[in-house]
């Protein structure tokens, strides 16, 4: 399926190419973030989703200020996962929505979080509904908190007839078993129990569940009309009104094929007919890798070029402790070449001669490798730049900066 809107499909800006041709090579390597490039596909996201739906953005993705700053006119809020990420994104887009998830709050952390008011809390376990009680119940009568509860189900995204593929339901510190759910279910529900004199505080609003991600729109679809459905009959057992169900994030980035996004219309279009098939609740999503990955670029340039035992290697600046992603996820970075002609020393400039060649970074480690034998790389000579896409989600900010004292890189953010 072609989409309609061109947006949804991102790719790399003549601004960024012409950007970076301007770097001086001291300011490389460089994160250059396309802004408009990032509202405008945000902006498309968002308009291929029915009225609905909440689209929440995850910012453990990407918290950069300026990519949360600039996705804020197309998100009902943010998917914050820490102390950290709940103090940080509040202070740079204040008025926004917060749901607070994470399998390990602290008590410090439960606390602060009750203060600031988040719009939903993920509860992951039975014991942070205890804790959640315990602050509640020291603080003024107006704090009140609204719950999802995190469940791991087990479902399967055997959509369209393909095999089965399951998932939740496995062992994982996420969540609460399904039975687990259920006993937090009638602690919150139940009038006598030992939280009925905070039933009007501590809310029971729904069901959240994130269970894998890399996910198709046929899997979504999958899997959050099986979410939905449990939900629904969770409610209907425990007679509680099921305002939303938050179905996750997780949806696939395919870095082999940077054309091949997310299908956000067939995802929409789906989504408004599991709202006909369940009138009740709301639904959310909370993307955050779907969002962000298209907007960013890793910049940098070629330090030397060697034939190691018959194989081409490019020695680029920078590397893994910058752009972790290929490294965890073991993958190749797709990238572009910007040529640059101009070679004003007297020696022999190495070149790429092999047809394709692997380029490395300069870590003292067999690891840092962003990408393999790459035939992209055919005639990359020594300082060449490269321009490293798809790295706008769980770049830098996954990444081991210090490892070998290397410099930071810039970071650019280019606007209109
Ligand atoms: C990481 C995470 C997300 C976002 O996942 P993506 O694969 O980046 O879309 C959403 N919700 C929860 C609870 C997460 O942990």
């Amino acid at each position: 399926m072609t989409d309609p809107d061109p947006a949804l499909e991102p790719s790399m800006t003549d601004a960024v190419r012409r950007h970076v041709a301007g770097l001086a090579p001291d300011a490389l390597p460089a994160f250059v973030y396309d802004l408009a490039a990032l509202r405008a596909h945000a902006a498309a996201v968002r308009a291929a989703l029915p009225e609905r739906v909440e689209l929440y953005y995850a910012a453990k993705a990407n918290p950069d200020a300026p990519v949360l700053t600039a996705l804020r006119g197309s998100v009902d809020g943010y998917e914050v996962s820490s102390g950290g990420e709940l103090a940080h994104v509040r202070a740079t887009v204040p008025d926004a929505p917060l749901a607070f998830g994470g399998p390990g709050k602290t008590p410090a952390e439960i606390l602060s979080a009750v203060d600031a008011g988040v719009h939903r809390w993920h509860v992951e376990s039975e014991q942070e509904l205890h804790r959640l009680a315990a602050v509640l119940t020291g603080r003024r009568p107006e704090a009140v908190v609204d719950v999802l509860l995190r469940v791991n189900l087990p479902v399967g995204a055997g959509a369209l007839d393909t095999v089965a593929l399951a998932m939740g339901g496995r062992p994982t510190p996420f969540g609460l078993d399904p039975e687990r759910a259920e006993a937090c279910t009638r602690l919150l529900t139940d009038p006598l129990g030992p939280f009925g004199p905070l039933r009007r505080r501590l809310r029971l609003r729904g069901v959240h569940a994130h269970l894998a991600s890399g996910l198709t729109a046929a899997e979504q679809l999958a899997v959050a009309g099986q979410i939905v459905g449990w939900a629904s009959r969770l409610a209907e057992r425990h007679a509680f009104p099921l305002a939303e169900v938050n179905v996750g994030g997780g949806m696939a980035v395919d870095y082999e094929d940077p054309r091949a996004h997310f299908d956000w219309t067939a995802f929409g279009e789906g989504l408004a007919k599991l709202l006909d098939r369940h009138p009740g609740p709301a639904l959310r999503i909370e993307p955050g890798r779907a969002l962000t990955a298209y907007c960013g670029w890793y910049a940098t340039e070629v330090l030397d070029v060697k034939r190691s035992h018959g194989e081409d290697f490019a020695v680029v600046r920078g590397g893994t402790h910058h752009l972790r992603t290929p490294a965890t996820r073991g993958h190749d970075q797709p990238f572009d070449v910007l040529p640059v002609d101009a070679w004003p020393h007297a020696w022999p400039r190495p070149a790429v001669a092999t047809g394709r060649a692997t380029l490395a970074g300069q870590l003292c480690t067999p690891k840092d490798v962003l990408a393999r034998a790459s035939t992209a790389a055919d005639g990359l000579r020594t300082a060449d730049r490269v321009l490293f896409s798809m790295a706008g989600a769980y770049g830098w900010n996954i990444s081991h900066h210090d490892f070998l004292m290397h410099p930071r890189p810039g970071f650019h953010y280019l606007d209109g």
